[in-house]
């Protein structure tokens, strides 16, 4: 299989040939397809299987380009860190297009990450805490959002996010797409999964 194989358009191949990116990976493979396809997914594979690529590539297909001023995808990471990986990997995958996109964490000063969100963004990733912090003060508008994921949700549960992704849940916009992955699946992360996707595909690599 090759990356031509999926229906990716041309700045998405170009990105994705000069990251050096030869073929898919095996979550890849499986999640690209189904997610592109609508479907709510439930995606057990650890770091290190290019499991952000699985789920930005799709979504990055599906937002096409800048369009108005609220974000239409919301990502959440558990911490700082992995919120500015997945933002640095859209930013690379993302280059040739023209697609808004910011990282928002907690820890420093919110100043800045308001005034990129108000000139407007396509895809907003962040960490559960941040989010509910800004979108409490009425700056973040969801009613455009159409996809939401939930990366590394077993480090979300450890780390006690549950009632801030309910608060969540209960505020965006019920049409939607659903993507999560875990790298395992403990209980908490079975309830999260129940109470967050419907029908949702399993893909395990
Ligand atoms: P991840 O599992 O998303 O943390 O990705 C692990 C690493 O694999 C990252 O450095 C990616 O840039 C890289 N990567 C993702 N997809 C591919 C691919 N198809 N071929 C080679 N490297 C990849």
């Amino acid at each position: 299989m090759t990356f031509a194989d999926f229906e990716l358009n041309k700045q998405l191949l170009t990105a994705i040939e000069e990251l050096g990116y030869e073929a898919p990976t095996p979550i890849q493979e499986k999640a690209i397809p189904a997610i592109s396809a609508g479907h709510d997914i439930l995606g057990i594979a650890q770091t290190g299987t290019g499991k952000t690529a699985a789920f930005l590539l799709p979504l990055l297909m599906k937002i096409k380009y800048a369009q108005g001023l609220h974000p239409r995808a919301i990502i959440f990471a558990p911490t700082r860190e992995l919120a500015m990986q997945i933002d640095d990997n859209i930013k690379l995958l993302a280059a040739h297009t023209d697609i808004r996109h910011t990282v928002i964490y907690g820890g420093i000063g919110p100043k800045t990450q308001i005034m990129t969100i108000a000139k407007g963004i396509d895809i907003l990733v962040a960490t559960p805490g941040r989010f509910l912090d800004l979108y409490l003060r009425g700056d973040i508008i969801l009613k455009e959002i159409k996809t939401m994921i939930l990366d590394e949700a077993d480090k979300m549960m450890d780390m006690g996010f549950m009632p801030q992704i309910r608060k969540i849940l209960e505020v965006v916009p019920r049409k939607r797409q659903n993507l999560l992955f875990s790298a395992t699946m403990p209980d908490k992360v079975v309830t999260l999964s129940e109470e967050f996707l419907e029908y949702p595909t399993r893909i395990e690599v």
